[in-house]
């Protein structure tokens, strides 16, 4: 029998305020991720992902998918797919255990507008898939430490493991131990699908690392996709090259077509050999930028504009940005937040210059719509992160812990990409189901904060959620929005901190409920007197479906069964 979580002890050192279970008591997790109880049950948490799947297959007509899972255990594909071999995987797949049973199940998730081939490039990259992020990681190794321009918001830090923004790494590594690393974490990490180079300096420009680190890997690993992501002012000389490696991931970072706007963000460039400064900097930046796109575009590389929204400098310039990129082909625009801290010692971070508030974010972002297609979900990740996004697990990863020796094996990740197609046919028909019972409504709509260790699902307690991912609810449907970083998780190993949730509380400001795994009872008043409303009652269920519920509840409507 497998434990469950439900009716375990509590952490009596918590208070009244916390109600998680006790670690190191119930569901102590292993180095690899899996409850030392449920193995010792022999029913590794791996399977419980399939008796939930076949849970909504049975759903009888008129019973809902919350009285379905709220019967279930914990479900948290990182625990599922731990110490589980890809035999027992395969095993229990092919003994009809599992997934969904309707038809049209496995990855249908693909848009009706977008061409096979483009899904085909981009349904497992949790960067250019929003759908993917779920169940999809990628890496980053750090190779690349020379740059050859300044942002006036980069400084790169070494041997930092507390920050985490573009720049910082703790190690920078050769091609060589690049390589040890990613096959170390493509046996470990079966969710791994992508490899990335984001500096810390520039991909094009510290390029003979770049190339020797994709030429090792791919040969070692055919099947990982290859991202780069550069300022571009190198681009246009490594296309070719870019395109005869198959890396069909690039990110830009374009903050400007206009120089003048330029000469505010970038101090000076490096170009043929010699320095330029101010608005002639700023010129040939863009020019080369705009090249190295349209280039990328004719031979049908997907590009991602990363643009850094700086009130003030370039805000509304960026809706001019999203349309001349659009023009160009880019794939998806991403408008992300300046990160501003004296602390981090950036030039904007110590001239006080500061970041976007949430709301103006997202109110740029919505001004954008119509034009390229947005990100949203980008965690702004250290440039030698692992793991699925939103998550780090490079401190797992570091030198001093590689093999010296190491060989690839494929089996769990093959495995692990079965287990993902039945799981995700199940997750877009919740969608879909969720989308439907939304349009029947008329309301306003809503923000959303979900707790989630990914799966789709909402399977994290409110106390340890490092993130939220924010959904907006309304009639046309629900939608990730963004997410809400949380420096320092409320649930300091059994403590509840009341300063640290004061800090939660200002990250959710705007949001209109959250939706948990686990809340105890004092948490959940605070947030009431702050006007949010958080419920642990859509535990383990599919995001998406559960806001569909919350929301129907919310506004008066019935709510009725969604089947899945
Ligand atoms: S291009 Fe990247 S690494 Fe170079 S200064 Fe700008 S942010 Fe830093
Ligand atoms: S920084 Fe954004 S785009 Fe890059 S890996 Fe992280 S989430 Fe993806």
């Amino acid at each position: 029998m497998v434990p469950s979580f439900r009716g375990s002890r509590r952490c009596h050192a918590a208070g009244p305020h916390c109600g998680q279970p006790k670690r190191g008591v119930v569901g102590k997790p292993t180095k690899h991720g899996v409850s030392q109880l449920a193995l010792q049950s022999g029913k590794p948490q791996y399977f419980r992902l399939l008796i939930i799947g076949i849970a909504i297959a049975k759903l009888e007509p008129g019973s809902t998918i919350q009285g379905a899972h709220m019967a279930q255990d914990l479900v948290s594909l990182d625990e599922l797919i731990g110490d589980v071999s890809a035999e027992d995987m395969r095993a229990e797949l092919s003994s009809g255990g599992g997934g969904c049973s309707s038809k049209g199940c496995g990855s249908n998730a693909r848009p009706e507008d977008m061409p096979e081939e483009v899904w085909a490039k981009i349904k497992d990259h949790p960067c250019y898939s929003e759908e993917a992020h779920h169940y999809f990681a990628r890496m980053h190794v750090a190779v690349a430490p020379a740059c050859n321009i300044q942002c006036n918001y980069c400084n790169r830090k070494y041997d930092c493991a507390n920050e985490s923004r573009p720049g910082v790494v703790s190690e920078k590594l050769t091609p060589d131990q690049a390589l040890r690393k990613v096959i170390t974490v493509a046996n470990e990490v079966p969710q791994l699908s992508v490899l990335g180079i984001a500096g810390p300096g520039d991909a094009c420009y510290d390029w003979k690392k770049t190339k020797a680190t994709f030429e090792a890997v791919s040969k070692a690993i055919p099947d990982i996709k290859l991202c780069i992501s550069t300022n571009g002012l190198a681009l246009p000389d490594h296309v070719t090259e870019l395109e005869r490696m198959n890396v069909d991931h690039v990110t830009i970072t374009i903050n400007m077509v206009d120089p003048e706007i330029g000469a505010k963000i970038y101090p000076w460039i490096f170009y043929n050999h010699k320095r330029y400064t101010g608005i002639e900097a700023a010129r040939i930046l863009h020019e080369r930028q705009m090249l190295g796109l349209e280039m990328l575009t004719a031979r049908g590389i997907l590009t991602k504009v990363n643009s850094v929204m700086i009130p003030g400098i370039n805000d509304e310039h960026l809706k001019v940005v999203n349309a001349e990129v659009k023009k160009r082909g880019a794939f998806l625009h991403n408008i992300m937040p300046l990160i501003s801290d004296p602390a981090h010692g950036t030039h904007f971070g110590l001239t006080g210059q500061r970041g976007p508030t949430h709301a103006e974010l997202k109110s740029l972002q919505d001004a954008c719509a119509g034009g390229a297609n947005l990100m949203r979900h980008c965690r702004q990740c250290r440039a030698d992160a692992v793991g699925l996004l939103g998550e780090d697990r490079g401190q797992e990863f570091t030198l001093d812990q590689l093999p010296e020796e190491i060989s690839y094996d494929p089996a769990k990740r093959e495995a692990y990409r079965e287990v993902v197609a039945r799981e995700r046919g199940d997750h877009v028909a919740a969608k879909s189901a969720a989308v439907a019972e939304l349009k029947s409504l008329a309301e306003r709509p809503l923000l959303i904060a979900i707790a989630t260790k990914g799966g789709g699902r909402i399977n994290q307690h409110f106390g340890h959620a490092r993130e939220f991912q924010v959904y907006e609810a309304g009639l046309t449907g629900v939608s990730f929005v963004g997410h809400r970083r949380i420096e320092d998780a409320y649930c300091q190993g059994g403590f509840g901190e009341d300063a640290t949730l004061d800090s939660v509380i200002k990250s959710l400001a705007g949001v209109d409920a959250v939706l948990c795994s686990k809340i105890g009872d004092c948490p959940k008043k605070d947030l009431a007197a702050a006007g949010i409303t958080v419920t642990d009652a859509y535990a383990f269920e599919y995001i998406e479906a559960a806001i569909a519920t919350f929301y129907a509840a919310e506004v008066s409507a019935p709510p009725r069964a969604l089947s899945a």
